[in-house]
């Protein structure tokens, strides 16, 4: 096997399995239920299951490396030795509970310390944890999960190839805990355990490493694009032959780096810049093994065929068999298996393809490529060609209604009738709330019985009325405590939603929703990113009467919950056939109707929550001011058409916003709630360098770590950001929703954040 050739390989494959049994295996640990032993051999199960799974597609290099317990940048992180000294338990060889203190902050074994940072890696909705440096500080192969999972696949007969982050994007992707240094110092201390992890991969039979170097298709400093030259200059000596990986964009300045860096071979994404093709064959050393990147790892769709065998030609006679073909990217972001999806409809399965359908598609292209397809692969092409052109013209996708509804916005909606400071006056007197006002982002704890209601009620359990009166009862019960707790400004509570998406993607025309299209957000965390295969149009209210019941219940006003429409652009899988700003403002539009239909039923605070505003932003600066510039439209599109009265809220997190900060004040919220607590009040310093213009709730503590908030903290930071910020324009809540926690914890950290309030309060009325 190891002599012939390779033609076709997976950067990465889908590791929480179908089921998502390492998430129901990690949580069964977590909560003590299961042993280590346990986990260990779920993991295992899915590995073997998984690289089998590839090996059958007809794929020539399996991935080995691409599963984690929590993170892969995390495992890269303990490999290279690079474990927080905070989450090392005095002396102890890291183990997996090492990781999970990185990641959790706590592992049940030991007191509490703050987790690392978590962050979206590049433009996806994956989240990893932001390695941590220190000014001086060494590196070792600590960790050998890579190496050990690399021959547990070489011992199964797998052609492998590990696959590991490259030196320049992991510490790219870090950051220094002191500002004394600069961490692409660090980079000659790095470079010898490289050194000795290639070595040791290839002692445990791996003939290819896959390097992962996707900061290659950003805008980098010259001091860090002339350090890949050193760097892989002093790696070359590996005996295993590495593959340069590149992917989510184009190349552009970098090309000429990167296609005579001392390396085996280059992946290039060809689905998110086909254009690079041309230049990369142009430029890349005659024997170098190119490989295209040309199935898209990122979204869902089939590939059309015919198109890729086109795109591809070219290469293949310039390259012959130096040629690979691949997926653009890992296929960690895109669901595993579209077989059990009996439920959607059967059009709309036509034009799709998950990871396993991918390999499928990637072999099948291969061979026609080579020209030794089969009867059977000739029969793919056609079905692919018939697929292509049902969609083009199904009047699924298009409903031309909606367009015609697009071009007829006037200049009017983009914009609230007066001024920030003008509406505050008006809303100020509306509400009567007091200085620093306090509420929650929108969802609480998501128990066990608010889950099986759900259930029940879409598998047909209970009807319709039951269900009602059951949803009903969770929100009488969130209005119930949020009272007792004193809170301000009250939420309903999301108990209807699953999560931030799904719920409204479900009332509105233009989108599907699958069984079990997981993919992983985080550690355990996995969404089902909805699809969106056409024209996006709202057919009745949404949240008009959950809102409605709630505040019926209380005196305090309720806020409306709405997600935006970027976040619902962007957690989705979204059309590839007309541009993401089309289906942005279609969205934004059925977004609308919403908001004014909340606002007609007297609901007087209405919040569109838009975390992934920053995760849409493009990777090069080149092109993200024309996405600002539409983003911003479409949330303005959905929120500007109120009276001034009405209040807007909008709600963030998980993310740098420093470098977006103008475009999320051009959104023109009355009042933003923002993640900071988990960053340490790097948010607050973008404040400090920005004049926000309209009021702000800087989260006061970190809603996904278990430990119990300190009062003091909360003031500290709340008083940091008054040095900064009009305390008229301060609000006091949590970093996030508290949907992932349970009720005594929640209840216990949001009585300490009313106390805050009520000390920074009294506070300021003393000063005054
Ligand atoms: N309103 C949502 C909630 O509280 C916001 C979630 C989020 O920001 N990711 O759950
Ligand atoms: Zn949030």
């Amino acid at each position: 096997m190891a002599g012939t050739l390779i033609q076709t390989h997976s950067l990465g494959f889908p590791r929480v399995g179908v089921m998502r049994e390492l998430k129901f295996a990690l949580e069964s640990y977590w909560r003590g239920d299961i042993t280590s032993a346990a986990l260990q051999q779920a993991g295992q199960d899915l590995r073997h299951r998984h690289w089998a799974v590839q090996a059958e597609a007809g794929i020539d290099l399996i991935p080995t490396g691409d599963f984690a317990w929590y993170d892969q940048v995390l495992t890269m992180s303990a490999t290279l030795g690079n474990i927080p000294p905070r989450h090392r338990k005095n002396g102890q060889p890291t183990d997996i509970d090492t990781l999970f203190r990185v990641a959790r902050g706590n592992s049940g074994d030991s007191a509490p310390v703050p987790a690392s940072d978590m962050t979206k890696w590049f433009d996806s909705n994956y989240h990893y944890l932001v390695p941590e440096f220190q000014a001086d500080q060494s590196f070792s192969l600590e960790w050998r999960q890579i190496i050990d999972e690399t021959r547990e696949a070489v011992a199964l007969g797998f052609r492998v190839k590990p696959v590991i982050i490259g030196p320049l994007t992991y510490l790219w992707l870090g950051k220094e805990m002191t500002s004394d240094f600069d961490r692409l110092e660090l980079l000659p201390a790095l470079l010898p355990v490289y050194q000795q992890l290639l070595q040791e991969l290839a002692n445990a039979g791996a003939e290819w490493v896959q390097v992962d170097e996707p900061a290659l298709v950003l805008d980098l400093p010259a001091s860090w694009l002339r350090a890949y030259e050193k760097a892989y200059f002093q790696l070359q000596r590996s005996p295993a032959k590495i593959l340069l990986a590149t992917y989510f964009d184009a190349l552009e300045e970098n090309l000429q780096t990167a296609v005579n860096l001392p390396v085996a071979g280059l992946h290039i994404d060809a689905v998110r810049a086909v254009a690079q093709i041309k230049p990369v064959l142009d430029w890349l050393p005659a024997d170098k093994v190119l490989s295209i990147g040309i199935i898209d790892g990122r979204n869902i769709w089939r590939n059309d065929l015919r198109k890729s065998l086109l795109v591809l030609e070219t290469a293949h006679k310039k390259r012959g068999d130096l040629l690979w073909v691949a997926p653009s990217c890992s296929l960690l972001h895109v669901p595993l298996d579209l077989t059990p999806e009996a439920k959607l409809d059967h059009q709309l399965i036509e034009w799709l393809a998950f990871a396993h359908q991918k390999l499928y598609e990637l072999a099948t292209l291969n061979r026609l490529l080579r020209g030794n397809g089969s009867t059977s692969d000739q029969r793919a092409l056609l079905a692919s060609d018939h697929a292509v052109s049902s969609r083009r013209t199904s009047g699924k996708v298009h409903r031309p209604e909606v367009n015609t509804r697009l071009r007829g916005i006037e200049q009017s909606s983009w914009k609230r009738k007066q001024s920030f400071a003008q509406r505050i006056v008006e809303q100020q007197a509306r509400l009567a709330l007091p200085l620093f006002p306090t509420t929650t982002i929108g969802s609480f704890p998501q128990t066990s019985d608010i889950r099986r209601t759900r259930l029940e009620y879409k598998t047909g359990v209970i009807d319709e009325a039951t269900y009602r009166s059951r949803i009903q009862a969770e929100i009488a019960d969130a209005i119930k405590r949020q009272e007792a707790l004193d809170i301000d400004v009250l939420v309903h509570g999301e108990a209807e939603r699953n999560d931030m998406v799904e719920y409204f993607g479900e009332q509105l025309a233009g989108y599907a929703f699958t069984q079990q299209g997981w993919v992983q957000s985080y550690g355990s965390r996995c969404v089902k990113p909805p699809i969106i295969f056409g024209d996006v149009l709202r057919e009745r209210p949404m949240t008009v009467e959950w809102i409605q019941y709630a505040q019926s219940l209380t005196n305090k006003p309720v806020k409306g919950m709405l997600t935006g429409p970027i976040t619902m652009l962007c957690w989705s899988f979204v059309r590839d056939d007309q541009p993401r700003k089309t289906t942005a403002w279609q969205i934004a539009l059925a977004l609308r109707d919403e908001v004014l239909d909340l606002e007609a039923a007297g609901v007087q605070i209405i919040q569109v929550d838009e975390p992934a505003i920053r995760e849409g932003l493009p990777l090069r600066k080149q092109q993200q001011a024309e996405y600002l510039d539409w983003a911003v439209k479409a949330f303005r599109l959905s929120t500007c058409s109120v009276r001034d009265e009405t209040q807007i809220h909008t709600h963030m997190c998980y993310s740098e916003f420093n470098d977006i900060i103008a475009a999320i004040a051009d959104l023109d919220a009355d009042v933003i709630t923002i993640e900071t607590s988990r960053s340490a009040g790097e948010l607050i310093q973008a404040f400090e360098n920005f004049d926000y213009p309209n009021a702000i709730g800087p989260g006061v503590y970190d809603i996904h770590s278990p430990n119990l908030p300190e009062i003091s903290n909360m003031i500290h930071l709340i008083s940091r950001a008054a040095a900064r910020i009009p305390v008229t324009r301060l609000w006091i809540n949590p970093d996030c929703g508290l949907k992932t926690r349970a009720w005594a914890e929640t209840e216990t950290a949001l009585q300490c954040m009313v106390k805050a309030a009520k000390h920074l309060r009294n506070q300021h009325v003393e000063s005054a």
